[in-house]
């Protein structure tokens, strides 16, 4: 295959630490690029996009800008060497769904839509000078994207004990980043021969609210089919689930009475991983496996942009502070915010659910904001809707859901209206393979 530079740039960071100048200009295969260098110099006469963080907001982002505007030079900048999808990753901890049906590939879909994809780490932004610092160089931007997911917050929990959570992230992984994590949490479910298996489930907001009684009924239906003696507890700081909260409650009941123990306000007091103990404001638990999910909060490269906003006492918030509707940062036009790393947007339902479908419909709308300004135009408000399908049973395979929609009312106040699905059926399956296929067919197809 020849290697252009767009080829080259994504293969080289998958290798190592090569760069297209490094290429262009050296006699050596490649050579590590310094910090002081930029990564990638600006293309001549063409407004530059950076999309930092190649996720369900960052690639739908990349691939819109292009479409809208093919004259913009867009540049993708992701760790992972392939795209692996937690929407849908529930149903592949049970092997109801292949590998492959989760992956995608960075470099193939570069390559199509006509964008570039750099496989690096972003260490940093100095948004003064409209810079973005990666492990391998800087790249200028006109604009900047960012998609930056979340991370756990696990020193809600263990202070400074690094060592407490990393034992936790290596023995207990919440899998709810997408990353090596899902594998162990994988194998765990796979390997588990009975007793506790205790979840946590972190305060809100929270990534896909309702995915983690999803994750429990599925490993419930695993457990009730191989006969296994063993239940899931679910430690929820909420009084009940929350969305679809009938359909998980019946569920529970109906489905999976031996399998699952629901236990209400169980808000996190202490958790010792080593000695397999949680104290919660709900009663102490001792597990026998156990899947810890700690806080969430936006992920780190918001937190390096400086876009985390303040309370009034000027504590972070840990999201980032974006305007409502435009999605750029209050204090800069020029860096937009996308995904579950965005904080409050209304004072009726605060967070959007931090949800693939809706950092995928940001992409769209601030590929379509980004390119109509490039153009001199004034961008026209567009606001995501929300659809989540969550399957509760497999023998047979049904699904419940919710749909979400929003408006701006006369106060300009973004509105929320939410729709629960409680009676599950195998119809919605379909629509639930059917939603990712219209998912992965947007970003990938
Ligand atoms: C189990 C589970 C089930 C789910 N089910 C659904 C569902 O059914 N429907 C739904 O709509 N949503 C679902 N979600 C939620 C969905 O996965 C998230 O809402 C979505 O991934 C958010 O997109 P994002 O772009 O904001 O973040 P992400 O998709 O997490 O993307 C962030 C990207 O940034 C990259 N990155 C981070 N830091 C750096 C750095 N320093 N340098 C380079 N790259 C970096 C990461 O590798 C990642 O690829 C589910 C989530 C989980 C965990």
């Amino acid at each position: 295959m020849k290697l252009d530079r767009r080829h080259f740039l994504a293969a080289s960071g998958a290798l190592a630490a090569g760069t297209a100048m490094a290429q262009a200009s050296s006699p050596l295969p490649f050579f590590i690029n310094t910090l002081n260098s930029p990564l990638l110099p600006p293309v001549k006469g063409k407004k530059r996009v950076v999309v930092a963080g190649g996720g369900w907001g960052g690639v739908s982002a990349a691939k819109h800008l292009m479409k809208n505007d093919p004259d913009l030079d867009v540049v993708m900048l992701e760790r992972n060497p392939v795209f692996f999808s937690c929407p849908m990753s529930n149903k592949w901890l049970i092997d109801l769904v292949a590998t492959d049906y989760l992956t995608h590939s960075y470099l193939k879909t570069a390559e199509q839509f006509g964008y570039t994809y750099i496989q690096t780490e972003v260490t940093g932004f100095e948004r003064d000078r409209k810079r973005v610092l990666t492990a391998q160089g800087w790249l200028d931007y006109d604009y900047l994207v960012i998609g930056a997911g979340i991370r756990y917050n696990y020193e809600a929990w263990f202070g400074n004990d690094r060592r407490a959570a990393e034992y936790t992230k290596a023995h207990y992984p919440a899998a709810y980043i997408p990353n090596a994590e899902h594998f162990q949490l994988k194998r765990g479910i796979q390997e588990f021969k009975g007793g506790d298996l205790v979840m946590t489930l972190p305060p809100p907001p929270h990534r896909c609210p309702p995915s983690p009684y999803e994750r429990a009924c599925l490993i419930a239906a695993k457990i009730k089919k191989d006969k296994i003696k063993g239940r899931v507890i679910i430690l929820d700081p909420k009084e009940s689930p929350r969305p679809i909260t009938d359909g998980f409650q019946e569920a529970f009941a109906n489905l999976y009475k031996d399998q699952i123990t629901y236990v209400p306000k169980a808000v996190i007091k202490e958790v010792d991983p080593f000695n397999k103990k949680i104290v919660t404001s709900a009663g102490d638990f001792k597990f026998d496996h156990s899947i810890l999910m700690a806080p969430h909060q936006a992920g780190e490269m918001a937190w390096k942009a400086g876009a985390i906003g303040k309370d009034t006492e000027g504590k972070y918030t840990g999201w980032a502070a974006v305007d409502p509707i435009f999605l750029n940062l209050k204090d800069d036009p020029d860096t937009y915010v996308i995904g579950d790393a965005v904080g409050v947007v209304s004072p009726q339902f605060k967070f959007y659910p931090k949800a693939g479908h809706v950092a995928n419909a940001h992409g769209r709308i601030v590929a379509r904001y980004i390119a109509d300004r490039a153009a001199g135009k004034s961008p026209k408000a567009v606001l995501p809707d929300n659809l989540c399908f969550m399957m509760v049973n497999i023998d047979p395979l049904q699904d419940i859901a919710v749909r979400f929609k929003y408006h701006i009312d006369e106060k300009g106040i973004i509105i929320q209206d939410q729709f629960d699905d409680n009676y599950r059926t195998e119809d919605m399956v379909n629509e639930d393979f059917g939603w990712a296929a219209r998912m992965y067919g947007d970003m990938f197809g």
